[in-house]
């Protein structure tokens, strides 16, 4: 008997890495496959499922990689079909532009966030609003019409416990729309607020998991971390809070891009590894984190990531890799702890500082660093040189340089 034909549109996983491993996007590949599109090569191919986790108290079982609004329309179609199902930021789309592969599927079986930013100024400077934040949801809901969203998220947090306790303006809303049931779950991503007086992230959400209604939370969270969010996944799984990992990739994109690391990392030791797929995988070796962010550019990346997750096991050639990362961030990448700002007498926004040169060079994108640099009250050049942030920080960083440089990037 004759053995079946290989369908020619059909090419498996190690043959997808092996063309991807070339760096080229999405589109490119696809033309490289026989002028398939993104889409059609979802439909034709394998791609590994994803595993799904409980986030935390909304009970939704969602998937380990999270997906975001700004994938590109040709990576969405495969995301689906690698079983993406949760969407962060999803109020960015409409009704024009939401993306058909999620739009036809069972309402049911994917899951919306909505993102609810303060009113009246930026994550600092803003203010909570009852009012507000209910009526941006109603109209996100009513623009896109995709019928409700199944977690409202107050996006950048608290400033800090205090205020947690005292302004009830977010979970009122949420209340009031959940009632009207447009939307189901409550969340929060919660960034550090040492640098206005206020709280670090953790001590936040410390705080919520017994004290709110909230369900689950979004946090800065990479290799080498500090012990305290260690500690707060630990809790939070104990105490079925969901946990989302953001910001998890800090030098992987200058890295892939700097010849020196690539070189290094063409030793034996860190064969069948890179630091990025390394990352996903000691993310996913976190029994009580839910799931992460992760931003993906491409086609081939997100395949990457999927395999990764799928692949779960922590090898010794990517245990090397992350560790090759940790050195090659030492005194060059701000890992967002934070530690620093609270001893700046300027009150600088450093480790904000330091995450929008993250968005120019990890994930090359320029006009947003400098977008949101613009937008701050006090930049870099406020820096007085006093050198009191210094010891503070682990990562071996001289911060005085790096706020000139970072300054001369995006000023
Ligand atoms: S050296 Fe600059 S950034 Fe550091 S504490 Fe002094 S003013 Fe703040
Ligand atoms: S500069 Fe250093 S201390 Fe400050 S946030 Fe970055 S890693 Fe932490």
């Amino acid at each position: 008997m004759n053995s079946p034909q290989p369908n020619p549109h059909r090419l498996n996983r190690r043959h997808f890495l092996r063309v991807g491993a070339t760096g080229a996007t999405g589109v490119a590949l696809a033309a490289g496959l026989g002028g398939l599109t993104a889409s059609a090569f979802a439909e034709a191919n394998e791609i590994p499922r994803l595993p799904r986790r409980r986030y935390g108290r909304t009970g939704l079982q969602i998937s380990a990689l999270v997906g975001a609004t700004d994938w590109s329309a040709d990576v969405i179609p495969l995301a689906v079909k690698a079983g993406v199902n949760y969407w962060h930021k999803s109020q960015r789309w409409n009704k024009e532009n939401f993306p058909a592969a999620i739009r036809s599927q069972p309402r049911e079986s994917y899951h919306l966030e909505i993102t609810v930013d303060r009113v009246g100024g930026d994550h600092m400077h803003g203010h909570i609003d009852e009012e507000q934040h209910y009526q941006f949801v109603k109209n996100a809901v009513a623009r896109s019409g995709v019928g409700y969203y199944d977690v409202f998220k107050f996006h950048f947090g608290y400033h800090s416990v205090a205020e947690a306790k005292a302004e009830p303006g977010v979970v009122r809303a949420f209340e009031r729309l959940q009632k009207e049931g447009l939307v189901k779950h409550l969340a929060i991503s919660q960034h550090h607020y040492n640098n206005i007086g206020g709280d670090m992230a953790f001590e936040i959400l410390n705080y919520l998991m017994d004290h709110s209604p909230f369900e689950a939370a979004q946090f800065f969270y990479t290799y080498g971390d500090r012990k305290e969010t260690q500690d707060l996944i630990a809790l939070a799984k104990q105490k079925d809070f969901g946990t989302i990992a953001m910001k998890t990739m800090g030098g992987v994109g200058r890295a892939a891009s700097d010849k020196k690391f690539q070189a290094l990392l063409a030793e034996p030791k860190f064969t069948g590894s890179t630091p990025g797929t390394a990352m996903v995988k000691w993310l996913m070796n976190n029994p009580n984190l839910t799931a992460a962010v992760i931003a993906t550019k491409s086609f081939d990346q997100l395949l990457e990531n999927v395999s990764a997750v799928k692949a779960a096991t922590l090898g010794l050639n990517d245990r090397h890799a992350l560790d090759l990362l940790a050195g090659y961030n030492k005194g060059l990448t701000c890992l967002l702890c934070s530690d620093c700002v609270t001893s700046c007498p300027e009150h600088i926004g450093i480790a904000d500082i330091f995450r929008y040169e993250r968005y120019a060079l990890d994930y090359h994108e320029l006009d947003r660093a400098r977008a949101e640099y613009a937008a701050l009250t006090k930049n870099g050049t406020a820096c007085v040189a006093c050198g009191d942030c210094l010891p503070n920080c682990s990562a071996d960083i001289n911060i005085l340089a790096k706020l000139k440089q970072v300054h001369n990037l995006l000023g």
